[in-house]
């Protein structure tokens, strides 16, 4: 039985034993040391891979960066084909030229999709068409670092139901070069979500430290970003594919994590895999219908997949909320089935199992709307000011302004939740009220004393720790001794 080792050809000088790290030639941490010393086993093999890269008027020198960076750092015995599948782009350079380009390359083949109808069927139709045992997804502006592809491949071969991504490095979209993550690498460590069911990074959190045995050690992740990984070919058909109603762009990387989650599999991000990704500031596509297209497939992937909790997303997204009410989402029924077929678990499972650190919202608040002062016939607003969050008085009320909108918790909280979730919050000794960061995230935590509000029979919100009421006094909200007959301390929920 023979061993592979990766090779690591473009890495500065490594001392040994291996202590000089990345971040210390190129100011980011991206390769960890403990990565040079994993061996793969040559004999019975890693599994072949298909690499499906789906673009859509991708500029020539980055699509054929992509490509040559993947012929250049898969082993041949892996790699089966690359897959160009042309979301019917209308660049002239990705038509006769590319396909005269690529013949040259043999195992680079060219796919249409004939209409442009975004990228989850684009990539099925690479995924239909692939040979290979596994599927590798590609962006078309990538570069992936030599050795990534092995630990992927790895990973998938010893737990098939796995759905890898690669670390990804990001490419700065202006000079091209590797930058450094901001703010730090480590808070992109994983993926997660918030309840607009918009996708982000965090930090790897205690509990995944502990599991995790050594820095090589696959990271469990909630969400991931879906552009780049690998999955055995027979899993991703097992499991469901894609959603083929989704159009175009975007919610196809929730729906795939909540549902391999929720149905068996695993998401993970290996860290001894590294491929580069420019990352650009705004997508530089057109898409017809664009403001409610995403949302669109963020209400099918909320109807098939999060239970109850589809109330949380519709109360952050009046857009979805009315795609929801006025059935403009499509048909679900499909994908229903499926996961009656495959006996998924529930969202409340995946929430306390898989990501037990989210803050996860009343499905239905005890009060909710605008938060109006009695006394001044004015509502609560919250107004950003220099990245602090002060609440400001005397505003009109105005339904339209989600400034105005907070949800009262049954953690006696007031919260204004736009996905950075802000509490009302009365700092000790300190009149003015601001809003700061809820303290309560995950089922660890418990709500801080200067985020608690009672909500009396006086209609008085009143913060215990400081005994004091929140007040509307001249031109500011502030904690004053509360007396049950002042106005200005009496607030209503409209
Ligand atoms: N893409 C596509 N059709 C579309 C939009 C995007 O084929 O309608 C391709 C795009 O060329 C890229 C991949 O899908 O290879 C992901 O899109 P993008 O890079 O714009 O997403 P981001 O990385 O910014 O999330
Ligand atoms: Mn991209």
């Amino acid at each position: 039985m023979g061993l592979i080792k990766t090779s690591i050809t473009s890495l500065p000088v490594i001392a040994s034993p291996c202590t000089v790290i990345w971040e210390k030639t190129h100011g980011t941490q991206i390769w960890l040391c403990s990565c040079l010393e994993q061996k793969f086993r040559r004999c019975p093999g890693l599994p072949t891979t298909s690499v499906i890269i789906v673009f859509h008027n991708e500029a020539w020198s980055t699509l054929l960066r992509t490509v040559y960076s993947v012929l250049h750092t898969a082993p041949a015995a892996l790699l089966t084909e690359i897959l160009l599948v042309d979301d019917a782009s209308t660049d002239d350079h990705l038509k006769t030229r590319l396909d005269n380009y690529v013949r040259q390359l043999n195992i680079v083949r060219v796919l249409r999709q004939r209409e442009r109808k975004g990228l989850i069927t684009a990539r099925l139709l690479g995924a239909q068409a692939a040979q290979g045992e596994v599927l590798t997804f590609l962006d078309s502006h990538c570069e992936c670092f030599p050795g990534w592809l092995e630990p992927l491949l790895a990973r998938v071969a010893e737990l098939p139901t796995a759905v890898v991504s690669p670390k990804i490095a990001i490419i700065d979209q202006d000079n091209l070069k590797f930058s450094k993550p901001v703010p730090k690498p480590h808070y992109y460590s994983r993926g997660n979500f918030d309840w607009r069911l918009k996708f982000g990074w965090e930090g790897i959190p205690d509990e995944e430290k502990k599991r995790r045995k050594t820095e090589t050690h696959p990271i469990r992740t909630p969400t991931f970003a879906g552009g780049l990984f690998s999955v055995s070919k027979s899993y991703f058909e097992h499991i469901g594919t894609y959603d083929d109603q989704m159009e175009f762009w975007g919610g196809e990387n929730l729906e795939m994590s909540f549902r391999v989650w929720e149905c068996g599999g695993q998401m993970e991000f290996i860290p001894c895999s590294v491929v580069g990704h420019i990352f650009r500031k705004k997508s530089p596509h057109t898409f017809p219908n664009s403001s409610s297209m995403i949302t669109r497939n963020l209400v099918r992937l909320a109807e098939v997949w999060m239970d109850d909790y589809k109330w949380v997303f519709y109360r952050t997204n009046r857009k979805a909320a009315s795609i929801f009410k006025e059935n403009l989402f499509g048909d679900v029924t499909e994908r229903r089935k499926l996961r009656e077929r495959l006996k998924c678990r529930n969202f409340s499972w995946y929430l306390n199992n898989i990501y037990p650190e989210a803050y996860v919202p009343d499905i239905r608040p005890v009060m909710q709307g605008q938060l109006e002062n009695i006394g001044w016939k004015c509502c609560l607003d919250a107004e950003k000011t220099k990245k602090r969050w002060e609440p400001v008085q005397k505003f009109k009320c105005s339904n339209k302004s989600r400034a105005q909108y907070f949800e009262y918790t049954s953690q006696r909280e007031v919260r204004l939740s736009s996905g950075i979730e802000l509490c009302l919050h009365a700092t000790p000794g300190r009149a003015l009220v601001s809003l700061k960061l809820c303290r309560l995230k995950g089922k660890l935590t418990t709500a801080a004393p200067e985020q608690v509000w009672i909500f009396t029979q006086t209609n008085h919100l009143k913060n215990p720790s400081s005994g004091k009421c929140l007040t509307v006094s001249g031109g500011n909200v502030i904690v004053t001794p509360c007396y049950s007959t002042r106005l200005s301390q009496s607030w209503v929920f409209i």
